[in-house]
């Protein structure tokens, strides 16, 4: 399965869905990440760059894109839609995590509306949260409890920002915790990442489904000619 995560600024996609991609990737699965801005504001954007790919690679991610767009200037326009609308085509996605349109932060509210656009011929698209986001209802549910210390470390990847109060082990293992036992599903799984439903589609047998496109409508990336930005086997 070809997964990608959307975020705006390093850390974003880790703190959402860092449990989740790590086990997908652990289990075979294809995780492609896509990050819009390389965080000049909150740091330096260089530093932030190489935290980027060292967690891309902590994930086992096949493919990071980090592109150039000024942080805190991102608006849901033509350019953004364009920009993920390509990535898109590029990754395949069966499942798509991106973040809220409801989310605090505009740069996260604009990507959350642009996906929407951008991704409009995808299947599944989920949104995720981070210990800051406050409207947030979710429907899906994924245990992280086996992986819970190692999204801990992930996260202190980003040791640039450590002052931040959101990115320390009590946020992230406190919203887990909390979402765990929102849940309901056992007295055994104690870290769950949630997401809110944008789109499912389901197979007969309940499973996740990609609805295969029309080839003029979506002009999606060959496999065989798909060109990764960071090719971690070779590094
Ligand atoms: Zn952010």
């Amino acid at each position: 399965m070809n997964i990608l995560a959307i975020g705006a600024h390093p850390d974003d996609i880790e703190l959402g869905c860092g449990g989740t991609l790590i086990k997908a990737a652990r289990e075979g699965h294809n995780v492609f990440m896509y990050t819009l801005t390389r965080g000049g504001k909150s740091g330096q954007a260089t530093e932030r760059t190489e935290e980027l790919k060292r967690s891309a690679k902590f994930i086992g991610a096949k493919d990071l894109k980090i592109d150039d767009y000024e942080d805190t200037k991102l608006t849901p326009g033509s350019e953004l839609i364009n920009s993920i609308e390509s990535y898109v085509n590029f990754a395949d996605p069966d499942v798509i995590f991106t973040h809220s349109k409801k989310d605090v932060h505009h740069d996260h509210r604009a990507i959350g509306t642009a996906t929407l656009e951008a991704a409009r011929n995808s299947s599944n698209i989920l949104t995720y949260e981070i210990p800051l986001t406050v409207e947030f209802e979710p429907q899906v549910f994924y245990d992280i409890t086996d992986v819970i210390d190692e999204k801990v470390e992930l996260i202190e990847i980003f040791w640039s920002q450590n002052a931040k109060l959101y990115l320390k082990a009590n946020a992230i293992k406190g919203l887990a915790e909390y979402r765990a036992l929102q849940s309901r599903l056992n007295s055994h799984i104690n870290y769950v990442e949630s997401f809110e439903v944008v789109k499912l589609c389901l197979d007969k047998q309940f499973r996740l489904m990609k609805v295969p496109q029309a080839a003029d409508s979506v002009k999606r990336v060959p496999e065989q000619e798909r060109e990764l930005e960071y090719a971690w086997n070779k590094r």
